[in-house]
Parts: structure tokens; sequence; C-alpha cells
């Protein structure tokens, strides 16, 4: 099962969370196991599509609670454009990720972890609701990153690389450097440590690994520092003529007004973002579902002249296109070199 991938229903979803977000910070940290995540939204794939957007849920949860009541849920809210902008000026944090990915071997220790079958009970838990379901709680993840770093000594990559594939909100930024950040390559000498009175405590006592992790390793030794590069924004552009709207998985919100008027919309899914067969259904489902009340075309994502089929049979002065984050989709689109690129 998955959410069901439309905007009508991520908006459902955020009115229903709307009278419970002041009592967020009480009951956030504790998962207590699929189908019962009450206490935190279930919003991120609808954010990670962009079905429904940061400021939409900000100014929902402001509308009913005081910035001070709300504020915990907020703070959240804004970690994700935080990381988001932290990777943007730091792009080769992704680049390195990718070529240390690739030189990392799957050993029978990352096959037993992948299967869900370490003997670490709580662990083996998560990895089956992570691809039974393509979510985990906040809290699941940090343990399970953690365990993964520290006791089953995996290397991070290959433990960010199984979320990306499997997480229905799969964000190159948030995972890239939530996982950096577990293994104390963020904040150099700070790691985050699962432990197995806090695992405990904050499942409810579903689960007690006293004694099988490692609670006193050190953080990993810094890789390197990355430098902070300018963001290079793109001039305000001014569409004229025959304007179509090009979209991707990444982002399905309408675009600005001052684009003017759309003549022609189309949408894609990179290949690369159809990780499995829940990842798949919920982007297909969400792409479909917004060009159906927008009248727009899908294009066959694994066909790059489709787009620029698709501009020749429109007729397209002007191409608008949400600029894509650091992250797959980035990478997709530079590789297909647009004819024309209006960000
Ligand atoms: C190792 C690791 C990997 C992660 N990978 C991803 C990922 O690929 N994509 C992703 O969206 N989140 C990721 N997170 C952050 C967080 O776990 C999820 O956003 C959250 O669990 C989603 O559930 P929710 O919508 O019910 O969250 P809620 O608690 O209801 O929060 C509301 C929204 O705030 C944002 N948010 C919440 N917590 C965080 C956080 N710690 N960092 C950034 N944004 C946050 C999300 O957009 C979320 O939908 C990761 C965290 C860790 C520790």
């Amino acid at each position: 099962m998955i959410p069901t991938p439309t905007r009508a229903a991520a908006l459902d979803r955020l009115e229903a969370f709307v009278p419970h977000a002041a009592r967020y910070a009480g009951r956030r940290n504790f998962d207590l196991g699929a189908g019962k995540h009450d206490g935190v939204s279930g919003l991120s794939p609808y954010i990670r599509t962009r079905l429904v957007t940061e400021e939409e849920c900000t100014r929902a949860v402001l509308a009913k609670h005081s910035p001070c009541a709300a504020e915990k849920f907020l703070q959240e809210i804004a970690w994700r454009t935080y990381w988001k902008g932290w990777l943007e000026m730091r792009p080769e944090v992704w680049r390195c990720y990718l070529e240390t990915l690739a030189e990392q071997n799957k050993t029978p220790s990352y096959e037993a972890a992948v299967s869900g079958n370490t003997g670490i009970a709580c662990f083996d838990h998560w990895v089956h609701e992570l691809t039974a379901t393509g979510y985990l709680h906040n809290h699941a993840r940090m343990w399970l990153a953690s365990i993964w770093i520290f006791t089953l000594k995996l290397p991070w990559q290959l433990g960010a690389d199984f979320f990306l594939h499997h997480l229905l909100d799969a964000d190159p930024a948030t995972n890239t450097l939530s996982w950096r950040w577990v293994a104390g390559l963020h904040t150099p000498g700070k790691h985050y440590l699962a432990r197995a009175e806090n695992i405990s405590k904050f499942t409810n006592g579903r689960f007690d690994p006293k004694g099988r992790l490692n609670e006193s390793a050190p953080p990993l030794p810094m890789d390197f520092v990355p430098e902070r590069q300018p963001l290079h924004l793109p001039p305000d552009p001014t569409p004229r003529g025959r304007i179509g709207h090009l979209m991707f998985p990444d982002d399905l919100a309408p675009p600005p007004e001052s684009m003017g008027k759309i003549t022609a919309t189309a949408a894609f899914v990179p290949p690369v973002l159809e990780t499995t067969s829940l990842v798949s259904a919920f982007l297909n489902g969400a792409v479909n579902n917004t060009l159906h009340h927008l009248n727009g075309s899908r294009l066959d994502g694994s066909l790059p002249s489709a787009i620029s089929d698709w501009i020749s049979a429109e007729k397209l002065d002007f191409l608008v296109v949400s600029q894509p984050t650091v992250g797959f989709t980035k990478d997709f689109l530079d590789a297909v070199q647009l004819p024309i690129h209006l960000l």
C-alpha cells in the first residue's frame, strides 16, 4: 500500500494533521510501528513531489496555531529546506558520494543487512518495514543508520543508497546529509550513536537491543571539508510566445503566475528515479494525476528525444522548467541538454 499519489490526498493529509501540530513536539519521537505513525504527519512523499509545498504546510499550521505552539513542526519543515540549500552550495558532496558509492563492495554482511537478516531484531524489523512500505519513522532512520555504520561497520554510502532506493520521500540532499550527520561527517566530531535504552523508550518497549549495539564507537574520520560555492540563481525570465511547462516528479507544483500563460504542459519520470515498484507506482501516479488535471502530455523518460519532439510538436518558443536541485533529476536533465532551457 502506498499513500494515494494525488494533490487532493496530500491536502487531506495536511488538513488531518494540522489540529495535531501543537502536540507534535511531545509525540514525534515515538515510533510505534507501521500503521501507527500518528505522532508525525506522514507528509514527506507529498512534500518530496511538491504535491504540497513547504510553504503550504507552514501556512496551514500557522492558520490554526501560534508560531510558538507549532515551533517544532515548523523547524522540521525548515530542516528539509536547509539541507537542500546546504547541498546546493556544495554539490561536490553529492558528486563525492556517488563516486565513493561506486567503489564499495556488496559483502555478505551488506546482503544480510539489506535483507533484514542481521539478528538484531529492531534493525531487521525496520529494514522489512522500509522495503514493504517505502517509509520509516525519523527516529528509526536515525537508529538504523547508526547501527549500520557503528555496529555493523558497513559503509555509510551503501546505507544512504539503500534508503534512496526504497524511500517514497527519497531526497538526495536530506538523505545524503542525514547519513553524513549520523556518521559524524557533517559536524566534525559529532555523531549519532543509537542506544538500546533510547530505542526501548521510544518504541514503547517493542525492542530492547541491550548488549547488541556498539554504544561507544568514535565518529568516522572526516573525509573532506567541502568548499562553499555561491548559488547560481537564474536571471528573472521574461517568457513570451508559446510557453511550455515541463515537469518531473521532484516538482509537480504549478509554475508561478509570473511565467505567463502556459500553452502546453508535459511531464516525465527519469528512469533513475524508478527504483522499486512502490516508488515507481507513487511517482508515476503523482505525475499522471497532475497531468490529468492540467490536460498535459506524458513523455517517455527513457527517451531523451521525447522532450525535444514535444517541444517541436507544440512549436514552443520558451520552456519553463523548475530548477532541479542537486541530485538524480538534475544529473539527468544536465545529460539530456534541453534545446531551450528556461529556469
Ligand atoms: C538517515 C536519514 C535519512 C533521511 N532521508 C530522508 C529522505 O530521503 N527524504 C526526506 O524527506 N527525509 C529524510 N529524512 C528526514 C526524516 O526522517 C523524514 O523527513 C521524516 O521521517 C518524514 O516523515 P514525516 O513526513 O511523517 O515527518 P514529520 O515529522 O511529520 O515532518 C514533516 C516534514 O518535515 C520534513 N522533515 C522532518 N524531519 C526532517 C529531517 N530530520 N530532515 C529534513 N526534513 C525533515 C519532511 O519534509 C517531513 O515530511 C532522513 C532522516 C535520516 C535520519
